[in-house]
């Protein structure tokens, strides 16, 4: 039996959402599959108030083992440090003590999403409630527990960033977890799972050859690469997201939506907003990820005078207006 309890705190509810969606497996294939034993979830459960008190009672005096404490949403840690736009109903104890002390008992501490991992949302603009992430502020390694921070398997906050996560990247970690599958290596330098984040989105993107020209999409809706005009990170952000679909099809990108890196830190904070692209002299300032900034220019303007007709037709339009023509030796 894998004991997992989840909590929210600074957050949408758009992680339990996302999950409820979880498709192969379903999550409650997934938890039986692996004799993962939700313990309580704030959506899911039908525990009284008294009766989940009682069992973060249990778990901080031993009764009961935690294997995985999943934290969505971010940690408010305001007013001036107190915690206190956040108590825990009916304990008049601030969440953030809670989850300080319930991190030191579990096998095992997730952020679920880029709130609970990095601030996210929450902590976007001057950031009101002070809020963080377990084990980041932002970019900066820290948050709520400290840097320094491991859990009793040895392991860092796990961060299973993603606004909102895809499901399949919750229930494959705590598969992994509920196996003892999970090796340190197998965390990225953002302390992310690296079955998701060794991909960036661009890969498989029903886009790529408009890319590869360098067509590019002007408004939304057209269909060429969101890359040069609207934004689009999928050249930078690490995620699979194009590999591994989202409830069966979709994407962003097959949404008609640029990606905006909501995996990474400060992902809530574009420099201009989330569908331009900045430039400085014409050239994006975010380049793909691994590419020179001389290498990326002198490909995009060979290859922009090197795109076909039918590409830059299709480009910028709502649908194919010209199909691919027929093979060169057909007659
Ligand atoms: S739209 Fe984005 S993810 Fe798709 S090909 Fe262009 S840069 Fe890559
Ligand atoms: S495509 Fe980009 S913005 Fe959309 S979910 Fe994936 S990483 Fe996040």
């Amino acid at each position: 039996m894998f004991n997992v309890l989840w909590l929210q705190s600074g957050g949408c509810g758009g992680c339990s959402m996302s999950l409820l969606n979880a498709e192969s497996p379903d999550v409650m294939t997934c938890f039986k599959s692996t004799d993962i034993n939700l313990l309580w979830h704030p959506s899911l459960s039908e525990a009284s108030s008294d009766e989940f008190i009682a069992l973060l009672a249990d778990i901080l005096n031993g009764n009961i083992h935690l294997h995985a404490l999943c934290l969505e949403g971010s940690v408010m840690t305001g007013p001036n440090g107190t915690g206190l736009f956040h108590v825990l109903g009916g304990t008049r104890k601030p969440m953030m003590s809670w989850l300080s002390e319930l991190a030191e008992k579990a096998d095992y501490t997730l952020a679920i999403g880029s709130c609970a991992a990095f601030g996210g949302i929450t902590a976007a603009g001057n950031n009101p409630s002070d809020a963080c992430g377990l084990q980041y502020d932002n970019a900066i390694l820290g948050g709520l527990l400290g840097a320094q921070w491991r859990s009793i398997k040895g392991f860092p906050v796990i961060n299973v960033a993603g606004c909102p996560t895809h499901p399949d990247w919750v229930t494959n970690v705590l598969m992994q977890l509920a196996l003892d599958d999970l090796q340190l290596s197998e965390l990225d330098e953002l302390n992310r799972p690296r079955a998701y984040t060794n991909q960036l989105v661009h890969h498989g993107c029903s886009r790529n050859e408009y890319y590869e020209y360098k067509a590019s999409a002007e408004v939304l809706g057209d269909i060429g690469c969101m890359m040069e005009h609207k934004g689009c990170l999928g050249t930078q952000a690490r995620a699979d997201c194009n590999i591994r679909p989202w409830n069966g099809s979709g994407s962003c990108l097959k949404g008609g939506y640029p990606c905006i890196n909501c995996t990474a830190p400060e992902f809530e904070q574009p420099r201009l907003n989330f569908t331009e692209t900045p430039k400085i002299a014409g050239i994006p300032v975010g380049l793909p990820t691994d590419m020179p900034k001389a290498w990326f220019v002198a490909l995009a303007s060979l290859s922009k005078a090197a795109t076909p007709k039918r590409i830059r037709q299709n480009a910028t339009a709502k649908h194919i207006i010209s199909p691919p023509g027929k093979p060169k030796d057909m007659k």
